[in-house]
């Protein structure tokens, strides 16, 4: 069997990026930067005031009780040729440029007004609620780098720098589909033996949280030709997941029509869930033979298909992040593999979170993988984790226990 982190480089070596392109902010989320950004503007691009306030010379309000003449309005969006002399001041917008002479602004709470004159009740010092121009990003700045993920903060960031159309990498497209007789699509009845197909529409799922162009192949029934039909239609994107078939059993189509193909290995993974992959690729595409349980799909997606997808769009971070979590409870696993245990965060004991089973672990029972908040992953030689032992966890979602919910 393989080691998990062996499995892993072996794919990952094998996953080239594609090309670059320039897309609009407005469809930018989750894209991948291709080149640094610099920024070519100053944020903000002027110097403006913090508050709604009035704007003064600041040597005229360095002790309480000043009475300046108002002797102008100044809202957001406009600008003015008139200067704060001494003893002047100009009532001033929040975001409104900073009239020339003005280097302070005094907010209008700590002030009275009567006819034309304003009264300042306290002690202000130079320059208070005056926002500098380039004062959050300075025109020159390298901004982002190549390889950031985009969120929304980042997108926000763009259009407060002036970059439209940032180049990215193009996504990779990833045709999916789920083999075997017994699957039967949700919203048809279930037939004598049939089961539900779950792993089609939560494959989608985890490739649009993964940012690609997914291309749905449908149902394979186990049949050598349906099989060998679908595989080639996929193979004109740039990757193919399957879902079933690579296991032992004698209706492992995945396995039967691909095994001897000069560029598909067969592996034997050591982890639990998610033993068998199939990798390799056919003609260009990469191809990802996961196996068919549900919490396999899941388990195996995450570890080989999600990181590699993620490379392949020049990402810099491709792994999902791990915490140092207690373990809550006993947690029973075969010290022969890295194995993943469906966790939820209990709550947080002095600061670390405490993780408990969410639910059966074993590869069919997929509601312990939704009611979970990530994956413990116990290291191969391990075993037996006993409560209060620390254990590595991959979070794929925020907790929500009582610490973080509406109704602590
Ligand atoms: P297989 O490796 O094809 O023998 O599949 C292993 C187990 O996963 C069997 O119990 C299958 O019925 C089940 N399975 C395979 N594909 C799916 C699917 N798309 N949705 C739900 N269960 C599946
Ligand atoms: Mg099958």
């Amino acid at each position: 069997m393989k080691p998990l982190e062996e499995a892993r480089s072996e794919v990952l070596s094998s996953v080239g990026l594609l090309g670059t392109e320039r897309v609009s902010i407005w469809e930018a989320l989750g894209r991948v930067l291709a080149t640094d950004v610099i920024s070519p503007e100053d944020v903000p691009p002027f110097a403006n005031s913090a508050m709604d306030g009035f704007a003064v010379r600041g040597a005229d309000v360095v002790s309480a009780g000043s009475v300046l003449e108002v002797i102008g309005d100044l809202p957001a969006g406009f600008q003015t040729d008139l200067e704060v002399g001494s003893g002047e001041a100009i009532r001033i917008m929040t975001g409104a440029p900073m009239p020339p002479g003005a280097d302070t602004v005094v907010r209008v709470e700590e002030t009275f007004s009567e006819g034309s004159k304003v009264t300042v009740n306290t002690e202000v010092d130079v320059g208070t609620s005056v926002r500098p121009a380039g004062g959050d990003v300075t025109s020159g700045q390298t901004v982002f780098t190549a390889g950031t993920r985009l969120t929304p903060m980042h997108v926000g960031v763009l259009a407060t720098i002036g970059v439209a159309r940032p180049e990215v990498f193009a996504r990779p497209r990833v045709a999916f589909m789920s083999t075997g007789d017994e699957l039967t699509p949700t919203g048809e009845a279930l037939g004598p033996g049939a089961i539900r197909d779950s792993n089609r529409p939560m494959l989608l799922a985890l490739l649009q949280e993964t940012g690609v162009e997914p291309i749905d192949l449908g149902i394979v029934p186990d049949d050598r030709e349906a099989l060998r039909t679908a595989l080639d239609r996929g193979a004109e994107s740039d990757v193919v997941i399957s879902t079933g078939g690579v296991s032992m059993g004698d209706y492992d189509v995945t396995k039967l029509v691909l095994q001897g193909d000069a560029h598909v290995d067969f592996w034997q993974v050591a982890i639990q869930p998610a033993k068998p992959l199939a990798f390799g690729r056919i003609g260009p595409a990469l191809f990802f033979g996961l196996p068919g349980n549900p919490v396999s799909v899941l388990v195996s997606f995450e570890q080989f298909a999600r990181p590699a997808l993620l490379k392949m769009q020049g990402a810099r971070a491709i792994l999902r992040p791990r915490l140092v979590a207690r373990a809550g409870e006993t947690l029973d696993t075969d010290p022969g593999k890295t194995v993943f245990v469906r966790v939820l965060v209990e709550g947080l004991s002095e600061g670390v979170p405490t993780v408990v089973k969410s639910g059966g672990q074993a590869s069919n029972v997929l509601s312990a993988a939704a009611s979970a908040d990530g994956f413990a992953v116990v290291p191969r030689g391990t075993g037996t984790v006993e409560p209060g032992d620390e254990v590595p966890v991959e979070m794929f979602k925020w907790p929500e226990s009582r610490e973080w919910s509406n109704d602590r």
